[in-house]
């Protein structure tokens, strides 16, 4: 048995690179790593390859071992090439963000530490740390000191979160959920609808509030609604509220809804995983401000705060409503449960083992204050203005409305023939070209081009050059259509 053992240590002892192997690993992923760096100004925000990057697939996991350098390879070919460019700061579709260096190595550090970050008794430095930027996220928004919140890999299990401590709050019990209703617009994030269904809320009665001309829900058509589906005998609990939606960047009118929601008893829930973090600059305070009059709130610093992919955050006011919809109790787990008397991410989502998030954006925090993140976001909204005003003065173009925070939308009249045909072509020619990424929508029936401002790496050269593009594309498709 223990020769047994040895002979698979010696080949399990593979899984440990020594010093020097390890050096040269590390060394050979930062020179990739700046290489794509030392190109980023130029590289293309869109990309299309033929193979797609399919070439991943034909490489399979094998038992035998194989080189960094064939891997870095594959990744270069299939995987850092083909399709969106999300670290461009071309990357104008969607809602971008960046992704900021010094937390790849907030992230390096926490995968070499490996801090159990999920319970307090296993690592609670750790804990401490998110604790600590959940308080400041909190204060940033104005929800009281001892609020609940959790970081999330994103907005979509934030608002999912969210609206499972607002079900598990109301005391909602399957016999009432059919007549119990639920209010928001037609412009709410689908991962709320999502969220919904996965809370088992899917049988709630979905009210559709209006909304004005800018998209922004209608505060005086909700009270009304609320109103008759009180004297009708139902039952109204929910009520989600968008701070910057994805579609075209509209903000709630937060602070009436606030009243209304107080005033019904209703959980108020704000999704901001695009928008919630202009609260940062004071123009973005003033459009968002009511915020603090919600009872959860999500906020994504994957993007307001320009971290890499798997950075979400829930804010819940009453902490004990989040800690009632989601404390466990195991008995492998007795020694942690009787260690702590403060609140573990474990004790506030549906996580256990979880990556130790914390640390990528604590440090990039840590390093750069917060000054230049307060900079950077009005930079963004006033890009997006700066936009909103020169696509006007570019002949053929139209606009939606007026941008609420960092998105844009605006389509190309052409002389003759279908717009929507001709706008699609548009963003199919943009996306052809690569330089800047450009996403589209449909606003009532009308194929519609978006300009989302919200990458780090997006500054004034950018905005120029995608007017520049856009002006010479439907010049072209003008005269070739
Ligand atoms: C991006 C977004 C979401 C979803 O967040 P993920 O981080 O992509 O899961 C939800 N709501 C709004 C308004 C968003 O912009």
């Amino acid at each position: 048995m223990r020769e047994e053992i040895q002979q698979l240590e010696r080949i399990a002892r593979m899984l440990e690179p020594q010093a020097d192997v390890r050096a040269s690993l590390r060394d050979d992923v930062v020179a990739y790593a700046e290489e794509f760096l030392s190109k980023i100004d130029d590289l293309p925000a869109y990309v299309v390859t033929e193979d797609k990057g399919i070439g991943i697939a034909d490489s399979p996991i094998i038992e035998g071992p194989g080189t960094l350098a064939e891997a870095i390879q594959l990744l270069r070919f299939n995987v850092d090439r083909p399709g969106l460019n999300p670290a461009s700061g071309g990357h104008l579709g969607y809602i971008p963000g960046g992704g900021i260096y010094p937390s790849a190595l907030g992230d390096y550090l926490a995968d070499v530490m490996n801090r159990y970050a999920g319970v307090h008794f296993g690592s609670p430095g750790a804990v401490y740390l998110e604790n600590m930027l959940i308080d400041w996220m909190a204060e940033l928004v104005g929800y009281p000191k001892g609020c609940g919140g959790n970081l999330t890999s994103g907005g979509s299990i934030a608002n999912l979160i969210g609206i499972v401590a607002a079900r598990d709050a109301h005391g909602l019990a399957s016999a009432d959920i059919p007549r119990s209703t639920i209010y928001l617009t037609r412009q709410v994030h689908h991962s709320v609808d999502k969220a919904i269904r996965i809370a088992g809320l899917k049988e709630c009665v979905l009210r559709f509030v209006p909304m004005d001309r800018n998209f922004r829900m209608d505060a005086a058509a909700l009270d009304m609604m609320i109103g008759a589906d009180l004297a009708s005998g139902l039952r109204p609990w929910l009520l989600i509220a968008s701070a910057g939606t994805t579609d075209t960047g509209a903000v709630d009118p937060l602070a009436d809804l606030g009243d209304i929601a107080r005033d019904r008893g209703l959980w108020y829930h704000i999704d901001g995983a695009y928008g919630a973090f202009f609260i940062l600059c004071d123009e973005g305070r003033k459009i968002l401000r009511g915020m603090e009059r919600s009872d959860s709130l999500v906020m994504d610093p994957h993007k307001g705060l320009f971290l890499p992919y798997g950075t979400g955050t829930v804010l819940v006011k009453d902490n004990a409503k989040l800690y009632d919809a989601f404390w466990y109790q195991a008995a492998y787990l007795q020694d942690a449960l009787n260690s702590a008397t403060i609140h573990s991410p474990a004790d506030l989502s549906p996580e256990l083992t979880k990556h130790f998030r914390g640390l990528r954006m604590w440090l990039p925090l840590k390093l750069f204050g917060v000054a230049p993140f307060r900079a950077a976001i009005e930079e963004k909204l006033l890009l997006a203005r700066y936009f909103y005003e020169e696509i006007q003065r570019l002949p053929g173009f139209e606009v939606g409305n007026a941008p609420d925070l960092s998105i844009v939308t605006y389509r190309y009249v052409p002389a003759k023939g279908d717009a929507n045909v001709f706008n699609e072509a548009l963003v199919k020619e943009v996306h052809k070209d690569g330089r800047v990424f450009l996403s589209s929508t449909m606003i009532d029936g009308k194929f519609t081009l978006r300009l989302a401002v919200l990458s780090f790496r997006t500054h004034l050269r950018t905005i120029d050059l995608t007017l520049e593009i856009l002006k010479e594309k439907a010049h072209m498709l003008e005269t070739t259509l």
